[in-house]
């Protein structure tokens, strides 16, 4: 008979074991920061392709905007020393001035000139008077006095003068800074090479060709579309690696490839350490892994670690921890590879529309999404291979390490998936 004793029942499979330092979520993306920077070298593109690019130099601007002073409404334009208070009436000279269409000469003084929005302003006219607050025959203008100086007109060069930064380096172009960058004359930036990002998804279970009907002990690899759909999103180039089986032979060969064509690598799954998580031992064996217990839920276990000189982030294998682990932990340091800088999300405080109590020494991810009255729902259940949740969810409700007891109403940190970069959920 054997003595064989097993060990005492844990009903909660993401207690922490005792004796283990388990690393803050704070103190491992401040190790990350510290390690990563720029791996990208730098090209130029038309500012029109740059949408999502990372500028590698600070942006000038070549011109003014606006260029010249210039009416912001259609009126009347004229020398503001020339009225006062009361009733104005002031001649209106021959011409106008409309935009792209200036006016050819100087204006008199004492005179009004038909001037269109966005017309340069002549010499001689420094006020504009709205259309509707004036009565014209065709040969007078008369309005209200008294009209503030410089009313109705821009400045040149009152939103950017030309020579002033315009944009700094580390910016990721967005439609806005498209505009900003051709108003300012600018052709041409110089950007970071697009951040080209591996992933693998590891799993003798999976099967990665959905059009294969799955035997029932085979699942469907989800990890592999999203993961790849998010980096694209992010504006990396992404280099499919496919699936590899619980093989190490198999997944170093694969950590080859991903090595040789890509600046960081993501895989899925045997990231923990059993029998079966052969990513975890290859990164061990490999002498780099950093094996890093990160106090996170969900999230365990997460491998971080360099292969051949290329980070890799050993995710979870479940599709939830998988997405928070990269929203968490891969986005900041993809954006620091990729030259954009460090950058955590930015949550805001919102109440809670749930109750939870949770323990110290661990932060926790919940899938969230704000209600009509803009307090942050929980979706119903938290185990991790909860896929619909993820999809449910229109961000995050963060929980911080110490412990705490929420309450119906009480404030909670929300960070909605768009601050991850993220532009569909929801
Ligand atoms: P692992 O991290 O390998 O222990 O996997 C944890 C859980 O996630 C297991 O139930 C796996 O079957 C599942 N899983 C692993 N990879 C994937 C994937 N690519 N898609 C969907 N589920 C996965
Ligand atoms: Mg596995």
């Amino acid at each position: 008979m054997s003595d064989l004793i097993p060990p005492r029942l844990r009903n909660d499979c993401f207690a922490m074991p005792q004796g283990v330092t388990w690393v803050p979520v704070d103190a491992a993306l401040d190790r990350l920061r510290a390690v990563l920077h720029p791996v990208t070298a730098t090209e130029d593109v038309a500012v029109a392709d740059g949408l999502g690019r990372v500028l590698a130099v600070p942006v000038t601007a070549q011109r003014s905007n606006p260029p010249l002073p210039n009416a912001a409404v259609d009126g009347y334009g004229f020398a503001h020393a020339a009225t006062g208070d009361g009733v104005q009436r002031l001649p209106l000279a021959v011409g106008r001035s409309a935009a792209g269409q200036p006016f050819d000469g100087a204006l008199p003084h004492g005179q009004a000139l038909r001037i269109l929005t966005g017309a340069v302003l002549p010499d001689g006219v420094d006020t504009v008077v709205l259309e509707e607050d004036c009565a014209t025959d065709g040969q007078t203008v008369a309005f209200d006095g008294p009209v503030r100086a410089g009313a109705n007109t821009r400045r040149a060069g009152e939103d950017v003068a030309a020579g002033a930064q315009a944009l700094p380096t580390g910016r990721m172009l967005s439609p806005a800074d498209l505009a900003l960058l051709t108003a300012l004359g600018v052709a041409r930036v110089a950007v970071h090479r697009r951040l080209r990002v591996a992933v693998l998804s590891t799993g003798t279970e999976l099967v990665s060709d959905p059009t294969i009907t799955a035997v029932p002990h085979q699942i469907y690899d989800a990890n592999r579309p999203m993961l790849l759909a998010l980096l694209a999103g992010w504006g990396c180039e992404v280099v499919d690696l496919g699936h590899a089986p619980d093989d190490p032979a198999e997944i170093a060969d694969r950590l080859d490839a991903g090595a040789l064509g890509a600046d960081a690598i993501l895989t899925s799954g045997g990231a923990s350490a059993g029998d079966e998580d052969h990513v975890a031992r290859l990164l061990r064996d490999s002498g780099t892994l950093s094996s890093w217990r990160i106090a996170i839920k969900p999230g365990r276990p997460l491998a971080l670690a360099m292969w051949q000189g290329v980070p890799v982030f050993g995710l979870p294998g479940n599709p939830v921890a998988a997405l928070i682990c990269t929203l968490v932990f891969a986005r900041p340091a993809l954006l620091a590879l990729s030259g954009a800088g460090w950058r955590q999300p930015q949550g805001f405080t919102v109440p809670a529309a749930f109750a939870k109590r949770k323990k110290a020494g661990r932060r926790e991810f919940l899938r969230a999404r704000l209600n009509d009255a803009g307090a942050a729902e929980v979706f119903a259940s938290e185990g991790s291979g909860r896929i619909s949740g993820l999809s449910w969810a229109t961000g995050l409700v963060e929980l911080p390490d110490a412990a705490c007891d929420v309450a119906q109403g009480n404030p909670v940190r929300f960070i909605p998936y768009a601050a991850f970069g993220l532009s569909f959920g929801g």
